[in-house]
């Protein structure tokens, strides 16, 4: 559609009952497929079935088929394709006006996607165009079995409680979910479903941004949220000085350094090392916890991880409110007898 037939096709929300299909958005940029979009998948085969619905991804592109084939590796009942070279690199425009067109057409009840640099950017596009709601950054997503209401909770008031939040009279029902908060769901090589390949009529000429050149994060922070340990630091630690305390651990045991955000205000640390609410959330195999207080904040980030161990002087620190195992002692003390003993074995 032209932008003057965008503009005078005012979206009309889906009522209610006219809505069906939980619909997860795949993110695929330059090859990579977010690994959300799977846990997505995961946590939208639940709600689907609670609701007895289906479960479809879309996936936008250009030569995506691959991708279709992992979406139903991945759970998907459905697939709906626009594979177009307009959207070769991801832009907010074409991206926003596919899923629109897709939406306008099949109207589905729920859409996912995950709360990365494209979630974050698409879906409130998305949203504006089919004058629907949208929660950002949701941690807990659930059906309510009486109502049939969807429940979106994410974290509200700087993190100090935990909002609910339902949209009762428009349809689509959006959420973006952060990454490693749900839990990847099996993959089965070969698993078959419905391809529904759309042709979305998207114009080059109606599109203001072009990509010049992509350029690849290289940043630690960019292996953080797949690292299997981490170390991480909080202001307990003391000094940049020290931070070679927690390096030496991370070394022994093939560990990556990360920290709070206190840690990272103190430029012990860059910003994209941070985890929590307003840095990466993290599911590692191990997560060790060193000075570090437990503040909510924080604990929203690397709550989920497999163990966590946490070195603390103050026998009531929070941080032991989630600890597997933890150690009340002075971290100078502690974590260099814990590196020596990593190092014999
Ligand atoms: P502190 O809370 O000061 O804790 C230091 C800990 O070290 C204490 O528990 C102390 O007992 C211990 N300690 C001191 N000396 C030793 C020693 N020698 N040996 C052992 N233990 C010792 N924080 C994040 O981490 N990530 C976020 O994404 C984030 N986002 C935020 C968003 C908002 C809107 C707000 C308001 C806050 C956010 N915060 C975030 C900040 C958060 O509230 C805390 O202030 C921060 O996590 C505390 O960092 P800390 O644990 O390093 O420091």
């Amino acid at each position: 559609a032209s932008a003057e037939e965008k503009k005078a096709s005012k979206a009309q929300p889906a009522a209610e009952g006219e809505a069906s299909g939980v619909w997860v958005i795949v993110e695929y940029i330059n090859g990579n497929i977010s690994q959300v979009s799977w846990e997505l998948l995961g946590e939208g085969r639940k709600l689907a079935d609670a609701l007895g619905t289906e479960l479809c991804a879309i996936v936008t592109g250009y030569q995506v088929d691959h991708v279709v084939t992992e979406a139903f590796a991945y759970g998907a009942e459905k697939v709906y394709v626009v594979d177009n070279p307009i959207l070769k690199d991801y832009r907010t425009e074409p991206y926003a006006d596919a899923i629109v067109d897709l939406s306008r057409k099949y109207k589905p009840e729920i859409i996912l996607c995950g709360a990365t640099s494209m979630g974050r950017d698409v879906f409130p596009a998305v949203a504006t165009q089919l004058q629907t709601g949208l929660t950002a950054d949701c941690t807990v997503l659930e059906i309510d079995p009486e109502t049939r209401l969807f429940k979106m909770t994410r974290p509200a008031f700087g993190g100090n409680i935990m909002a609910t939040i339902q949209c009762r009279t428009h349809r689509p029902q959006m959420s973006t979910v952060r990454p490693r908060v749900m839990a990847m769901p099996e993959r089965v090589e070969g698993r078959e479903g419905i391809i529904v390949r759309e042709e979305v009529a998207l114009n080059e000429a109606d599109y203001r941004t072009k990509v010049v050149e992509f350029i690849a994060a290289t940043a630690k922070s960019a292996f953080l949220d797949k690292a299997e340990i981490i170390v991480a630091v909080g202001l307990g630690i003391g000094s940049q000085k020290n931070m070679v305390i927690a390096e030496e651990l991370a070394d022994a045991i093939g560990g990556t350094i990360a920290g709070t955000r206190g840690a990272v205000e103190s430029g012990w640390l860059s910003h994209d090392q941070q985890v929590g609410q307003t840095g990466v959330t993290v599911r590692p195999k191990v997560y060790i916890a060193l000075g570090i207080s437990g503040a909510i904040q924080h604990l929203v980030g690397m709550q989920t991880s497999d163990y966590i161990i946490a070195v603390n002087s103050d026998p009531e620190a929070a941080i032991f409110t989630v600890a597997n195992y933890g150690i009340v002692g002075d971290l100078f003390q502690v974590v260099p007898a814990l590196t020596a003993e990593f190092k014999e074995r």
